[in-house]
């Protein structure tokens, strides 16, 4: 333990606890430049408390110079220091989809449930090398079995083609590069008379599906950073750039620590000559996409509004991910009102989801406890309204 009740043992992950009732803004403000300065992420807990999650190394002295110490509330020293406790702590906000089952089915009973899914860090586990994001032929099992009973999306940051290879399902829709490049059921424009963006695109009719790409006009610049940002990043060892069609990925969980600060400015110095394009951050991943109003939320309205969804009141949408881009999707269905928002998780993290699940695992858990509850409950009236979940 340091002078503050910090404990730490080498690369620890430990949590700190922090009223902030009584701070300012800019206080609050501060404490969190200082944190993320330090590569420390702010995870929000509940109203007026936060918490932080960091690791400490053994030179590492947590707050000790840090002008205005925390006071630790909540958690005793022990569970501070505990990352089940703090897990634990934030689930009651956020609970297990698997533990509360019962809550998310009943209200479902006579509604029709429409399934979303995120890709990497979902259904697959995050690996070092992203080709190899394979999911396993039991999770493709229980994918395949939740969308022979409810319609089903894999809205991935990955391009349309590759997770498509990647999941190999048929009857399931697939968006890539974040909602930007949507395969969807046929319909025609008309459908859609509440699509305005001024960009567009379109409908491109394709096989006997739609595909949607609201982003299509910025293909060639995006091909255009693609090869520049090759060229720029060759020589830093273990930096990855993948083509995800509408965006780019410059994936860098192989690169050395002590590179990392120049592939960002390489990146950077290539993204400031295309000013219609900005820059995200995921799990050791840097994401260059168009600066247009569409996300991971839009492509949920959109596949809901295809599948003759808009203006049911009955509809309940149902997303799990892991990514900040899934919370777009989150802060719709709070919006609605109506679904359920799901965040994959081992760690305590500030998310408008309202349940969770640990990993891949749990997600795999989950699916086929989904698709035995539609079979059960469908089974004594097998007509093909209830086999989409549209009632008991
Ligand atoms: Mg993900």
């Amino acid at each position: 333990m340091d002078k503050e009740g910090v404990p730490f043992q080498g690369s620890f992950l430990g949590y700190y606890q922090i009223d902030m009732s009584d701070r300012k803004n800019t206080t609050r403000m501060e404490f969190t430049k200082i944190n993320q300065a330090r590569g420390l992420r702010r995870l929000m807990l509940t109203g007026q408390t936060q918490c932080f999650a960091f690791r400490l190394k053994h030179h590492d002295h947590g707050f000790v110079d840090r002008p205005f110490p925390p006071r630790v509330r909540g958690l005793d020293q022990h569970h501070c220091g505990d990352p089940e406790a703090a897990y634990h702590l934030w689930q009651k906000d956020h609970p297990s989809a698997l533990k509360v089952f019962d809550r998310i089915t009943k209200p479902a009973k006579g509604k029709r449930i429409v399934v979303f899914l995120d890709y990497d860090g979902t259904l697959s586990p995050i690996v070092n090398d992203p080709d190899r994001a394979f999911m396993t032929d039991e999770m493709r099992s229980a994918v395949k079995k939740v969308s022979n009973y409810f319609p089903t999306a894999i809205i991935s940051g990955r391009s349309r083609d590759k997770v498509k290879e990647f999941v190999r399902l048929e009857n399931v829709y697939y968006a890539g590069s974040h909602g930007m490049d949507i395969m969807s059921p046929p319909a025609s424009p008309e459908s859609f008379p509440s699509w305005k963006h001024s960009t567009i695109p379109a409908l491109h009719q394709k096989g006997n599906g739609t595909v949607f790409q609201p982003a299509r006009n910025y293909l060639p610049a995006v091909q255009e950073m693609l090869a520049a940002i090759e060229k720029q990043i060759a020589n830093i060892q273990g930096a990855r750039v993948e083509d995800n069609r509408f965006c780019i990925s410059v994936h860098y969980r192989q690169v050395k620590e002590e590179d990392l600060e120049m592939l960002e400015q390489k990146v950077i110095s290539v993204l400031q000559k295309y000013p219609d394009f900005h820059l995200t951050r995921g799990k050791m991943v840097m994401e260059i996409r168009p600066s247009i109003e569409w996300n991971k939320g839009h492509a949920l309205e959109y596949l809901l509004e295809k599948l003759g969804f808009k203006d049911s009141t009955d509809v309940l949408p149902l997303y799990i991910g892991d990514d900040r881009t899934d919370e777009d999707a989150f802060k719709v269905i709070q919006r609605r009102g109506q679904g359920y928002p799901i965040i994959v998780s081992s760690i305590p993290k500030e998310t408008k989801a309202s349940y969770s699940l640990r990993d891949p695992s749990e997600v795999l858990a989950f699916l086929s406890r989904l698709a035995r509850w539609r079979k059960a409950s469908s089974s004594s009236n097998r007509s093909s309204a209830q086999i989409w979940g549209l009632g008991d």
